[in-house]
């Protein structure tokens, strides 16, 4: 529970290392952090060259942290007071900044960058500790106390925060381009998403649908996952594409074996042509070596030869479980297992090549003309803007 909280200081991430990009990242993490907590209209905020400050000015540090929590570019962040650098302002504050109806152990951490300050680090440890432990229950523990109470002390003010809340990691979304990922109703492309979102690339999501085949509950629920991530970079525009004519064309001209293959050259040259359109600058997909026939090195050198947009996938190397505990910590499995139908295991073959050739695609492939079919899909695809789903407790 925060109590008199005034302030949250936030450390930025990996930026730190990146020396002349380092403005160009904290520009981007100031925008995205102000339109994270646009909901919270009170908040102001502090951009400095090493830090981040946001006075909440009422506003509820719990629900600001949540929000913030979901920042890419963040390291950590610490809940604080600020107040005068004078002794029993700074006592005073320290033991208002936490909760000493409840019991823990705790470590007094004082910093003096102001040598002027007429005490030592190790006198302001004492004195803040002894008036903890007058007013409470709790216990001194230096080793591993469960609240760090840590004084710096400035010349222009104190600053007093408890413990370290981590941040989302990676660069802020935004410095890194943007890219165009296909979003299936599976467990690993909504994981390859926030991968990449992680890595600082905006992302717009792209839909394959096979209408009838495929119903509207298997796009709902796709809708439904990209509105689950979407809180790590403020909204995601997912383009729905048509694909029930081009699909069913490829199970007319082509050997069933490569049925899939074929799906996934005309995947690829629809997104090679949504990206261009979107100016993004890749394509990504949740597809992981050797997990299905249809993702062999061989198959996947067949895929990508229809394009020289690169084709980036975050999660080519690791396993199944690594995958799910991912999925998990984002919140989006239960929703990724709910078994609705994918255009992919309608048309299930029941010998898919795991070696296909470029040259026996190509074979398939001029029979008809499926680069009408293909600007007919890249032209007619629906767009649609999802935003996290507002909780009920916010909507009175
Ligand atoms: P996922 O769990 O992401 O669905 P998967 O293990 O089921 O992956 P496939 O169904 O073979 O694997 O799909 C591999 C990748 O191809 C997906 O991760 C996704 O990026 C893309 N993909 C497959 N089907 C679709 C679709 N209907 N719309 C958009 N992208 C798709
Ligand atoms: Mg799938």
């Amino acid at each position: 529970m925060a109590y008199h909280y005034d302030h949250i200081l936030i450390r930025y991430g990996e930026l730190s290392l990146k020396g002349k990009n380092r403005n160009t990242f904290i520009k981007q993490l100031y925008q995205n952090v102000r339109k994270a907590l646009s909901g919270f209209p009170n908040l102001e905020y502090e951009k400095q060259h090493d830090r981040m400050y946001i006075y909440l000015h009422g506003e509820n540090a719990d629900k600001v942290s949540d929000v913030l929590s979901c920042v890419f570019g963040i390291s950590s962040f610490s809940l604080a007071v600020k107040v005068e650098s004078d002794m029993d302002k700074i006592i005073q504050a320290a033991k208002d900044s936490v909760d000493l109806t409840t019991f823990h152990t705790f470590k007094v951490a004082a910093r003096r960058s102001d040598k002027m300050f007429p005490f030592i680090s190790d006198q302001i440890n004492r004195k803040v500790a002894t008036e903890i432990l007058k007013n409470s229950d709790w216990k001194v523990d230096v080793h591993h106390p469960d609240v760090k109470i840590v004084v710096e002390v400035h010349k222009e003010a104190t600053y007093i925060m408890t413990n370290r809340i981590a941040g989302a990691g990676g660069y802020p979304v935004g410095v890194g381009g943007k890219a165009m990922v296909l979003l299936s109703g599976g467990i690993d492309s909504p994981v390859a998403s926030y991968l990449m979102m992680k890595r600082g690339v905006h992302i717009e999501a792209i839909h394959f649908a096979a209408p009838p085949y495929t119903s509207q509950n298997a796009q709902e629920k796709v809708l439904k996952l990209a509105s689950m991530i979407s809180g790590y970079q403020g909204e995601i525009l997912v383009h729905v594409v048509p694909f029930t004519n081009l699909q069913l064309a490829i199970y007319q001209h082509a050997d069933e074996s490569y049925a899939i293959t074929l799906m996934r050259r005309m995947m690829m040259r629809i997104a090679s042509g949504l990206a261009q359109k979107r100016h993004a600058q890749a394509i990504a997909t949740g597809e992981s070596v050797g997990q299905v026939a249809s993702q062999t090195l061989e198959s996947m050198q067949t895929i990508n030869a229809v394009t020289n947009m690169p084709i980036l996938r975050p999660v080519v190397c690791m396993d199944k479980v690594e995958i799910i505990d991912l999925a998990r910590k984002i919140g989006t499995y239960e929703t990724s297992i709910l078994p609705y139908e994918d255009c992919c295991t309608i048309f299930d073959p029941k010998n898919p090549a795991t070696k296909p050739r470029i040259d026996r695609c190509e074979k398939y492939e001029a029979r008809w003309d499926w680069q009408s079919m293909v600007q007919d899909c890249i032209d007619q695809c629906e767009e649609i803007v999802v935003r996290p789903e507002v909780e009920q407790e916010d909507l009175f």
